[in-house]
């Protein structure tokens, strides 16, 4: 799973989201991160058409959305995302929230296209310790990735340790925070320091946790800025400095609380 991916959530299904796609695979990108949620599946489907890059060296994330959860809605779900994005299998197929009293059944679908090898690999979108508990009572495969919102405003550091030491690849979204705390002042010294941006150290900051990220931009000059992070390196000190940027404070909803 390359390290570096796309995000394109809130870019429209024409001509901003196919732009972005292409600037990115131009600029060396392999992995994007799409959902049925976004609405622009086919507009990554046809990036991916055009942009001539072979099928095999790239690695594609869609999710099944909560209304489409349940067993045989889930296997819907997913035949209506394949044709979309005009693929033949997924690398990547993650259920978005863990909507109470479906997760269990959506998992048995992903187990069922994984087994059938439809998608390369399962996984789940901010799941807590405790929902991972409860799916792992029915699964027979575990999830390999998790994705949630991770950033130094939002360092889930129990659930980072939980998953690594259950073997679940952790991967962040929103790793920029959505942009809004950039002039904290330890991110302004380490990005002089290095001769980087703040954005780029954060971005950083994430690789020396392990965590797979997937910023967001449709802009060439940004989406370069934010895949050249490794000709540096933060030290633990400064890692730790970054993680007291913590305050808890989501962007999106606490997984226990969305609708
Ligand atoms: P992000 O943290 O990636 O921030 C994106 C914003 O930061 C951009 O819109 C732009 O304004 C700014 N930005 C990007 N690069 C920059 C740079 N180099 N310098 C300055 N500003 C820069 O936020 P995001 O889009 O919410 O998250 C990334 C991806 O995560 C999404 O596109 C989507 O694919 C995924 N996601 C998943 C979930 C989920 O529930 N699984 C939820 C939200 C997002």
């Amino acid at each position: 799973m390359p390290k570096v991916g796309l995000g394109v959530y809130k870019m429209n299904d024409d001509q901003e989201v196919v732009n972005a796609v292409k600037s990115a695979l131009d600029l060396g990108y392999r992995h994007i991160d799409t959902a049925s949620f976004y609405e622009n599946e086919e507009g990554v489907g046809k990036a991916i058409e055009q942009g001539g890059v072979p099928r095999e060296e790239l690695f594609v994330t869609t999710k099944v959305w909560n209304s489409e959860q349940g067993y045989e809605e889930t296997l819907n779900a997913f035949d209506r995302s394949l044709d979309k994005l005009g693929l033949d299998y997924l690398d990547l197929y993650l259920v978005h929230w863990p909507v109470p009293g479906k997760f269990p059944d959506t998992w048995k679908a992903l187990e069922k296209l994984y087994q059938d090898g439809r998608v390369k690999a399962i996984g789940v979108c901010n799941f807590m310790e405790h929902h991972i508990d409860e799916l792992m009572k029915t699964a027979e495969v575990k999830p390999m990735v998790n994705q949630v919102e991770l950033h130094p405003r939002v360092y889930q550091q129990e659930l980072l340790d939980y998953c690594k030491g259950s073997g679940i690849q952790m991967e962040a979204w929103a790793p920029l925070g959505r942009g809004q705390y950039f002039d904290a002042a330890v991110l302004e010294e380490l990005a002089e320091k290095y001769g980087k941006t703040p954005a780029q150290v954060i971005l950083r900051w994430h690789l020396e946790h392990e965590v797979i990220i997937i910023p967001k931009s449709s802009n060439g000059k940004r989406q370069k800025e934010n895949a050249d992070l490794f000709d540096f390196s933060l030290t633990e000190e400064e890692v730790n400095r970054i993680n007291m940027l913590h305050t808890g404070e989501r962007i999106g909803k606490h997984p226990d609380e969305f609708d």
